[in-house]
């Protein structure tokens, strides 16, 4: 019950896009992919998984969805003290500091 409230307020509270952001840029980047900021936001929300199975289909990407998902999800790391982070983790278990990774 708590957990779901706290995943409500993603975004709004703990601000997690910018984490999202700078790593799937880098990423569109390193596919030769260019993104543009309208179809970008069409994936705030969804679950990164959902968001590369459409980037797959829409450059006709030679990668599996879960892959770069995987890939995503290894490049997570706190802004604060560059610690790895884990998909769903809701703070920092180094620093402490408040992050949203899910
Ligand atoms: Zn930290």
């Amino acid at each position: 019950m708590i957990d779901a409230v706290i995943f409500d307020m993603d975004g709004v509270i703990v601000n997690s896009e910018p984490i999202y952001q700078k790593i799937e840029k880098e990423m569109f980047g390193e596919l030769d992919i260019r993104v543009d900021p309208g179809m970008y936001r069409t994936f705030v929300g969804l679950k990164t998984r959902e968001m590369w199975r459409i980037l797959v289909d829409e450059f006709h990407l030679p990668h599996h969805p879960a892959d770069l998902d995987q890939e995503e999800e290894k490049r997570y790391h706190c802004p604060e003290c560059n610690n790895p982070l884990f998909r769903g983790t809701k703070r920092c278990n180094k620093c402490g500091n408040p992050v949203d990774v899910d």
